[in-house]
């Protein structure tokens, strides 16, 4: 089946300091829940899956409830090197995401790009970040989201080996179930109505289109 992905990141007022460029993914509490509206009246609702990056505190106080009270589930990719951490989910958030009924997936230790990593560092961000995250959820992990988007051949190779089965892109457009690798969209504070119905609806403009095919035939390599 074909299926939207769409990556949230923050919701409302940060509690830390931002990265440069990360603004642009943090959205209103107000604006958010305007997009889950559209998402629950979308003819194809079924076929949308919501996930978020980062494990920012926001993720628990103000999205888990907008999603819960809209009967929308979400999975929550958690950077383990910020648990507890000012403004970041700790433990015990987690824990209750996964009572609220939502899925937990690693998102790696320290927020770094996956694709520059040698082969030592690579191992430790995706195999130690698994191996916390089991502990606090008190269960197998078998997803992670790639931050900044960034992969390889080396990249998927290494997510296989430390036991991932289902690894969330940021390559836009449709994604197939059941596929290692699974493309999203992530939404920006500053994208209007038209733009978050086409990405519900699939549509993908051209040059994206073209630059997606490129790197996700890397998949078909790992
Ligand atoms: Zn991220």
């Amino acid at each position: 089946m074909k299926r939207r992905i769409l990556t949230f990141h923050g919701v409302g007022e940060p509690e830390r300091l931002l990265d440069p460029g990360e603004a642009d993914y943090w959205i209103g509490l107000d604006r958010f829940c305007d997009i889950l509206d559209r998402v629950c009246h979308h003819v194809d609702r079924d076929k949308v899956l919501i996930t978020f990056d980062d494990g920012n505190l926001s993720d628990l106080r103000l999205a888990a409830p907008e999603l819960c009270r809209r009967g929308l589930d979400a999975e929550f990719f958690v950077l383990t090197g910020r648990l507890g951490k000012t403004g970041s989910l700790d433990p015990d958030d987690v824990r209750w995401l996964l009572k609220m009924g939502m899925g937990v997936g690693s998102h790696g230790i320290d927020h770094r790009d996956w694709s520059g990593l040698s082969d030592g560092e690579l191992e430790w961000e995706l195999g130690q970040s698994k191996r916390l995250l089991e502990e606090i959820c008190g269960h197998h992990l078998h997803s992670a989201s790639i931050p900044f988007g960034r992969y390889n051949r080396a990249t998927l190779a290494k997510l296989r080996a430390c036991g991932y089965e289902t690894v969330y892109s940021s390559d836009g457009g449709d994604a197939t179930t059941g596929r290692f690798l699974q493309a999203r969209t992530s939404i920006r504070g500053g994208m209007t109505d038209a733009m978050i119905d086409h990405i519900l609806d699939g549509h993908l403009p051209a040059m994206r289109r073209l630059r997606r095919a490129a790197r996700m035939t890397l998949s078909a390599w790992s």
